[in-house]
């Protein structure tokens, strides 16, 4: 099929390489001029697993390609994803100008029956309005579908190519046999494609993401409860996650969620609450328990070396809000930076993908240094604290970081390292909720 991908970020990108994949015809469309001159030599804009291989196969092949040309992009596609971000507006509420500046053109570029895609997280009624926003512009008909994106940043080709479930949102019969016949490669283990209507689409994402991070901040605040009781979290967790019903997925307590999702999704989706007659009630203290939670490594570093920390220096292990991306939106990292930095210290951070994000988020602070040697900037550093659990982090060489430091002093904002080990090692460990 010929499908257009509007908006080329962590989604467009991996839903235009993945369709192109299987043979599909895809033109990737960003407004951004430099993101598509450098897709157009070969360089993949974002850190992504797996990425960089399907992108160059399929541009070689001819069946990729990238393009700011979004008119000629539509006329030649059957098939047009919307893929543009929806950030938060200052009430809460999702952002939708890029989703409709994008179907207007859609609107304005049609030359025959097309089915448009939402794909980027919107709430319910985007839809309906892309399709009045499209009917305004043109005479030819046009079927709007939602199809939400659950893939996760760090393991987005697996998620896509290999998907739990396909939500189609959608009454229009033909969109919903193209939608089928479009993700049929990805369903060889069996049809998880699951078509209901448009409005129940929408909600499906934001309800899932809820969901998501409700688990994780129902972990931290159990965990709080575990350090003032004398109670291990990780022993409770697998008490918990044994039990079939509950399962062991999102239930590691840390640092707080971070990301481009979560931390906007669910305020998008109290908002729509609010806007419906309804307070969220358990989503508000989600995000309330989500927030708290950010500042609490910093809270733990006080309490080790008390509330002024001048003259201090602390290494930093990880500025990506989760392993597997170069993605800061929303990271903890950013917190505890901040937190360490006003409290007067200085704080030397590694990240193995996020350090040109990081520079261009915090810019060059004074007190903060980003270096690539994750045991080179522990000379002379009072304490390490771990705030993304990156694979090469999870197994660290205890002997080293002991003699490196000035203080013997780790904080395992993840529980990923072996306190027993550690200590064995005289360190003073600090987890999460031990
Ligand atoms: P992103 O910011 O990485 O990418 C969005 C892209 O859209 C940018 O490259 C931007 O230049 C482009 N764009 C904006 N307006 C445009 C326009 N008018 N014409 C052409 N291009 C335009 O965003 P993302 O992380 O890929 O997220 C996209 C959507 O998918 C959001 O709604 C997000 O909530 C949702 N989503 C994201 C993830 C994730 O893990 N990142 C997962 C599921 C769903």
């Amino acid at each position: 099929m010929r499908v257009a991908v509007i908006g080329t970020g962590y989604v467009g990108l991996v839903t235009g390489a993945c369709l192109s994949e299987t043979g599909n015809h895809v033109t990737c469309v960003d407004k951004d001029s430099s993101k598509v001159e450098m897709l157009n030599r070969g360089e993949i804009p974002i850190h992504e697993p797996g990425l960089d291989a399907i992108v160059h196969r399929n541009t070689e092949s001819g069946r990729l390609d990238f393009t700011t040309d979004l008119d000629t992009a539509v006329k030649s596609a059957q098939l047009i994803f919307i893929a543009v971000g929806t950030p938060p507006r200052e009430d809460g509420s999702a952002d939708l100008s890029a989703v409709e500046a994008v179907a207007q053109q859609i609107g304005r570029a049609m030359n025959g029956r097309k089915v448009v895609i939402d794909k980027s997280t919107v709430p319910v009624g985007t839809a309906k309005r892309v399709a009045e926003l499209i009917a305004a512009e043109t005479d030819h008909e046009c079927a709007v579908v939602s199809n939400p994106e659950f893939l996760k940043e760090g393991a987005a080709i697996e998620d896509f190519m290999k998907p739990d479930r396909v939500v189609i949102g959608t009454n229009d019969f033909r969109a919903i046999e193209m939608m089928r016949a479009l993700y049929a490669p990805y369903m060889r283990r069996g049809d998880r494609l699951l078509v209901m209507d448009t409005a129940s689409a929408e909600m499906t994402k934001y309800a899932s993401n809820a969901m998501l991070a409700s688990r994780i901040s129902f972990m931290n605040e159990i965990a709080e409860l575990c350090e003032r009781v004398g109670a291990n979290v990780e022993e409770v967790r697998r008490g918990m996650a044994s039990d079939v019903r509950i399962g062991g997925h999102f239930l590691f307590p840390g640092v707080g969620y971070g990301g481009s999702c979560f931390p906007k999704d669910l305020i998008a989706l109290q908002h729509t609450g609010r806007t419906n007659g309804m307070v969220m009630r358990i989503l508000e203290a989600v995000t309330a328990v989500n927030d708290d939670q950010k500042s609490k490594m910093v809270q733990k570093v006080t309490k080790q070396f008390g509330e002024d920390l001048s003259g201090k220096t602390f290494a930093l292990w990880g500025l990506a809000f989760k392993p597997g991306t170069d993605d800061m939106r929303e990271a903890p990292a950013l917190n505890i930076i901040e937190g360490l930095l006003k409290a007067g210290a200085k704080v030397r951070a590694v990240d193995p993908a996020a350090l040109d994000m990081a520079r261009s988020l915090v810019g060059d602070p004074t007190g903060l240094t980003l270096a690539t040697d994750p045991y080179e900037i522990l000379d002379g550093c009072d304490a390490l604290i771990l705030v993304t659990e990156w694979n090469e982090y999870r197994s660290p060489d205890f002997e080293l970081i002991k003699k490196s430091l000035r203080e013997p002093v780790v904080f395992d904002g993840r529980n990923v390292w072996n306190k027993d080990l550690a200590e064995s090692e005289g360190l003073i460990y600090h987890g999460i909720g031990l």
